[in-house]
């Protein structure tokens, strides 16, 4: 079990936090795609995420906590570890909550999530290779400076803020049969898992990560956090290790985990753009990657994948670009 104060957000957290987001954020499209229902032999529903105005959902999760801090926290400001979008998300809406903001980045970002960080105020520091790495660092860092620590999945209230994105999609999609969501620290399968349990309690949840960075699926099927090798090219979903409380949410409630490989990714993300559009990054494309691998599982059914970023790096957009058609 997650320790007391990591409890998971109930259905009213989640309310509560759609009434706090609504006037700062538009809800995202669930949109579907004749050329993409082609080439997938599925019934797809796509949940754009991607057109956040960081890029991605995680904006959700980090204002339904920076905009709840006290004035005395909000004075201290926050400390974030990231390989960029929670980045994001944390700076974006502590410019909106008027706290101060550092961000621990692992070195050799992704220069497009690196400049955006800069671009919403936040003070950036890189250190370490990974993601985990990066985790240290900025725990150090928040010991020592007095800041609260903004954990990437270990904060309810980012899995409540998350999951108002569940709640759109099934407003929108309500006969959806099964929901893909892709993770790296859990919060978005965490809050799918939740809102699913109290509004459709019939619709499959599957998790989705990079078989380069397992650490989640392998945490989930050991049934407690471990550690991984975490190699990943889709940053989203790159962590080395199971986080507590979402996989305590994700043991209790997810019907299914699979991994797909990075080649696999790049391919999704190529249809992203050919089908759909749409820029997906690597994290973006993997729920989508999860229905080619496997076309039979999902057919005739009516399937919800979350496309949950859009901040693909220049050097991914090039090597995805191998993969368009000739
Ligand atoms: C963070 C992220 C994920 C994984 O979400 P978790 O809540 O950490 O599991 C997926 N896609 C994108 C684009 C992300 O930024």
């Amino acid at each position: 079990m997650a320790p007391a104060d990591l409890a998971p957000p109930t259905m009213r957290d989640v309310l509560d936090a759609r009434r706090l987001l609504a006037p700062h954020l538009d809800p995202t499209p669930a949109r579907t795609y004749p050329a993409l229902d082609r080439a997938t032999g599925v019934r797809v529903v796509v949940k754009h995420e991607n057109l956040q105005p960081t890029g991605a959902f995680k904006v959700r999760g980090a204002l339904n906590l920076l905009l709840r801090l006290t004035p005395e926290d909000r004075a201290r400001g926050v400390t974030a570890f990231s390989t960029g979008n929670h980045a994001q998300a944390v700076a974006h809406a502590a410019r909106t909550a008027r706290a101060a903001c550092t961000v621990v980045m692992p070195t050799d970002p992704n220069p497009t999530k690196a400049a955006a960080v800069r671009d919403l105020g936040a003070r950036l520091v890189l250190a370490g290779t990974t993601f985990d790495d990066a985790r240290e660092h900025a725990t150090a860092l928040a010991a020592d400076d007095g800041s609260r620590l903004v954990s990437a999945a270990n904060e309810p209230l980012l899995v409540a803020g998350v999951a108002t994105a569940y709640v759109e999609l099934l407003e929108h999609a309500p006969d959806l049969d099964v929901l893909v969501v892709p993770v790296g620290g859990g919060s978005g399968a965490a809050a799918a898992c939740l809102v699913a349990r109290a509004v459709a309690p019939g619709l499959e949840v599957v998790a989705v990560q990079s078989s380069a960075s397992p650490a989640a699926h392998d945490s989930w099927r050991a049934g407690q956090p471990v550690s991984r090798p975490n190699t990943s090219r889709a940053e989203g979903l790159a962590t080395g290790t199971g986080f507590d409380l979402t996989q305590a949410v994700l043991r209790e409630h997810l019907d299914d985990f699979v991994l797909v490989d990075d080649d696999a990714i790049d391919r999704a993300a190529a249809l992203y753009l050919t089908a759909v559009r749409t820029v997906a990054e690597g994290a973006g494309a993997a729920a989508l990657a999860a229905v080619l691998a496997d076309p039979a599982r999902f057919a005739g059914r009516r399937v919800g994948v979350v496309c949950s970023g859009g901040n693909a790096s220049p050097a991914e957009l090039r090597r995805v670009c191998a993969h368009l058609p000739r």
